[in-house]
């Protein structure tokens, strides 16, 4: 464990709950929420304990979760276990929930302690150290178990249930005009995008896989008229193969401008571990350290920050970079051969920390990453720098649109495909993926943003009365 020269002291706050451990999405199912135990095993047997405050998360509770999701929505995630689910076939359609997204023991549990350490931090900022963050006592929070960038209002999709991302953002706009959120799973942000599509106080950049490949939004360009004005949201698609050079050389200059342009308050990132190399989703190619280069950019900037899991389906290369990245975040280059811990086997033959690239072709020419840094610039063009807002407000809490609800009724559940669908398709193409397990279904993906835009930041409370 080695001090990264020339970097600024940190204070990182690490949110961790052994229980997340204990739930199954069910045999064959590549979502494992045993890599969090598996990453804080790393991150003890390492020493960094010694680096950062660990802390166990209050829970997010059904009235936390209502600030985002739908009243009816949370309800039924509570009700539903795998003996009652018969009894819930219509709910599930309509939730999308049996299938990418199965009902598992503890599911509701499972939800609340992801959403509880994205949250929580700054609850705990607010209700027992008086704004721990605004007061400038932590300057990085970090919640591997979060990052869950899929779930929509009123839906579970590509694995998620609640979206402790939107909920952790909601809880910085009491402080923060302005929160930049950053994604950098292999798989387009979308629900988090859809969440705050209509405001400006969130700004989101998602860097992901675009073109057959769930969730089959984030092309880059505006999706109509009315992206062009109101819209904070920046994609950058990829293609398959990328590598740590060609990452790095699209990430760093695209973050630098819109950081400097847009000067958040807070930077959310979220560090999905399926743009690895060799994950078994998707389908880049980048290194644990080509991965680990984007937090140590985003760190530089020294602006407070809530560090986020997400996907990341060959564990042992999620552990590792996970454990490396919080290293990074507590300012420590981790180093060498895996320390014994349980999980020790899991890392072998060469029980080295690291996640190398593979010879697989990269399909992103300079010329295609030359013209998605200019279009980025290019979009930035057409809307204000840092907008101001006023800062009497915050966003409510427990809230239910009617109308909103009734428009979900309306859209057609069956035109969905789930997540492992289209990873098939891909793995057809590519023949990367020793695969072990793909989904089965018909459904395509919907595409609409007919719920964009109800993330609470419409019709405020005033701060004080919070
Ligand atoms: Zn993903």
């Amino acid at each position: 464990m080695d001090p990264i020269m020339g970097e600024s002291k940190k204070r990182v706050c690490y949110f961790f709950d052994s229980d997340i451990g204990n739930y199954h999405y069910g045999p064959g199912h590549p979502m494992k929420p045993t890599r969090i135990r598996m990453c804080h095993s790393l991150v003890m047997n390492y020493g960094l304990y010694k680096k950062m405050e660990i802390f166990r998360a209050k829970p997010a509770t059904k009235r936390e979760m209502t600030q985002f999701h739908t009243d009816e929505y949370v309800d039924f995630l509570n009700r539903i276990n795998p003996d009652n689910a018969h009894q819930f076939g219509k709910e599930q359609v309509k939730y999308n929930v049996g299938d990418d997204c199965p009902v598992f023991d503890g599911l509701f549990e499972y939800c609340s302690i992801s959403a509880g350490g994205s949250m929580g931090q700054f609850l705990r900022c607010s209700r027992e150290g008086a704004a721990r963050l605004s007061r400038d006592k932590c300057d990085i929070a970090v919640n591997w178990a979060g990052g869950l960038h899929h779930a929509k209002k009123a839906e579970a999709s590509g694995f998620c249930y609640v979206n402790d991302i939107v909920l952790g953002i909601l809880e910085l706009l009491r402080y923060h005009q302005r929160v930049l959120y950053i994604d950098i799973d292999v798989h387009h942000g979308d629900g988090v995008e859809e969440a705050f599509y209509t405001t400006d106080r969130v700004m989101s950049v998602s860097f992901h896989k675009y073109g057959e490949f769930f969730p089959g939004t984030g092309e880059g360009r505006a999706r109509g008229e009315s992206d062009v004005l109101f819209s904070y949201a920046v994609n950058v698609p990829l293609r398959d193969g990328i590598k740590d050079e060609a990452y790095k050389s699209v990430f760093e200059p695209t973050m630098r401008h819109i950081i400097e342009w847009y000067r958040p308050g807070a930077i959310v990132l979220q560090c999905g571990a399926d743009s690895l190399s060799g994950d078994f989703l998707g389908s880049f190619n980048l290194s644990m350290r080509g991965h680990a280069a984007c937090v140590s950019f985003i760190r530089s900037f020294n602006l407070p920050l809530l560090m986020l899991g997400g996907g990341g389906y060959t564990v042992k290369s999620v552990a590792r970079t996970w454990a490396y990245e919080t290293g990074i975040a507590a300012g420590v280059e981790l180093q060498g051969t895996i320390p014994n811990n349980e999980y020790y086997e899991y890392y072998g033959p060469d029980y080295e920390l690291n996640v190398r690239p593979s010879n697989m072709t990269d399909h992103n020419t300079p010329e295609y990453l030359d013209k998605i840094r200019e279009s980025v610039v290019e979009l930035l063009k057409t809307k204000t720098a840092a907008p101001s807002v006023q800062m009497h407000h915050v966003p409510k809490l427990a809230h239910d649109d009617e109308d909103d609800a009734e428009m979900e009724d309306e859209e057609d559940k069956d035109n969905r495909k789930p997540m492992r669908l289209w990873d098939k398709a891909k793995v057809h193409e590519t023949s990367l993926s020793d695969s072990e397990d793909e989904g089965t279904g018909g459904r395509k993906h919907r595409q609409s943003h007919k719920t964009f835009g109800k993330a609470s930041v419409a019709d405020p409370h005033p701060v004080d009365k919070l």
